[in-house]
């Protein structure tokens, strides 16, 4: 714990960016890309374009995911060439593209600016049925949770909804495959940037766009009570996490800072509602750090809440890092913890492996560079 607190956010290293400026888009200049079929109507009239050509062009980045505005051969020459002199079709740079030696995981580092950089991850199941990529909503993050590498980065800003989409269509070009989900637990927390997530979200759940259900998407949270309850009142279709991590409410401040503003017992409140007016489960997420949050105690409180939810999910998490100074549980912890929880809920309980430790990959480890060896 003492060695986390010596590492400051100042003293988190700078990284260097590989160009990046050229590609930062000036504001009045409207982006294509992370615009909603409505939008770009709006657009398409605004230029003295024909309205219909607003679906063309909807279909051509997120369904034929083309790269440049050449490829849009729906639309007439005069269309692409009024595209091209009043709009703008900009990618996020690729940076370091890591594979995993252990499993079929890839972390990508993408710039979006100059030294601003974020992690996309590409995660396989074992059998190949279910490939995840993992999504940055922020450059950097506000939180500062004890135990996660993003928290030791400087916070840049909210990612813009195209380059929140532009990760996924760069993963899967990179990788030359599709994702069947996508999870919203890369850098940043994702409430801090609600509009802009759920912009992208939509667009990922279109049939005309991405074509992704619901389901298949998951926004998880820190716990902005805030964010969930406008989530809620939007009624939401897709699937929902929160990073509870520690079942008692001082003990929960010490290792996230947003317990202070959003206290443990509204955070609750919020997770009852979400359960009852949405009719859905709600995923509480732990992240298991010995000697702070796996006693019989916290298992109990944990299994106390998760009862008091109508329908909820956990899952239990090993901490992957190891630059706070705590450990990774043994599997033994591991076992005894999710005994105890077993015991006192019927909430189904769900043990996350974490792929892609080697490369940090994994949960929290987004932001510490490269290779574990060259880390440590
Ligand atoms: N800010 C959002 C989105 C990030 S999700 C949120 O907190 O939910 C990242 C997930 O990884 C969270 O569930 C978090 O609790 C978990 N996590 C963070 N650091 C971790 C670590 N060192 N080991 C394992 N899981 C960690």
């Amino acid at each position: 714990m003492n060695r986390r607190k010596s590492l400051s956010r100042e003293g988190a290293p700078k990284r260097l960016a590989k160009g990046g400026s050229s590609k930062q888009m000036k504001e009045e200049i409207p982006v294509l890309k992370g615009k909603t079929k409505k939008e770009l109507e709006e657009l398409c009239v605004s230029l003295g374009l024909e309205k219909y050509r607003a679906a063309q062009i909807y279909t051509g980045i997120y369904k034929s995911r083309y790269t440049n505005l050449d490829q849009f051969t729906t639309l007439s020459k005069e269309a692409r060439e009024k595209l091209k002199q009043h709009t703008s079709f900009p990618e996020i740079e690729l940076g370091r593209d890591l594979a995993s030696k252990e499993d079929g995981t890839r972390k990508f580092t993408f710039y979006v600016g100059e030294n601003k950089e974020i992690e996309a991850v590409w995660i396989p199941s074992g059998d190949g049925g279910r490939k995840t990529i993992c999504i940055s909503s922020q450059i950097g993050c506000t939180l500062n949770c004890k135990f996660c590498a993003t928290g030791l980065l400087e916070y840049k800003g909210n990612l813009h909804t195209w380059q929140i989409l532009d990760q996924i269509l760069q993963v899967e070009r990179l990788v030359g495959d599709r994702a069947t989900n996508i999870v919203f637990m890369g850098m940043g927390e994702p409430m801090h940037n609600y509009f802009s997530v759920m912009k992208a979200a939509h667009i990922l759940r279109d049939q005309e766009g991405f074509g992704l259900g619901a389901l298949r998407i998951t926004i998880s949270t820190a716990g902005v009570t805030t964010g969930i309850n406008r989530f809620i009142e939007n009624k939401e279709p897709f699937n929902f996490a929160i990073s509870l991590n520690h079942p008692n409410p001082n003990s929960r401040s010490s290792i996230m800072d947003v317990n202070d503003k959003h206290p443990l017992d509204k955070l609750v409140e919020s997770a009852k509602r979400f359960t009852k007016e949405l009719d859905r489960a709600i995923t509480f997420e732990y992240v298991m750090i010995p000697d702070v949050n796996m006693g019989r105690d916290n298992a109990e409180r944990l299994a106390k809440i998760s009862r008091s939810v109508n329908k909820c999910k956990i899952n239990v998490i090993p901490l992957n890092t190891d630059f706070t100074g705590w450990r990774r549980p043994t599997d033994d912890e591991v076992k005894d913890f999710v005994m105890h929880l077993k015991a006192k809920t019927t909430a189904p309980i769900l043990n996350r492996r974490s792929p892609g430790r080697d490369i940090n990959g994994a949960c929290g480890m987004l932001a510490l560079k490269g290779i574990r060896s060259e880390t440590r």
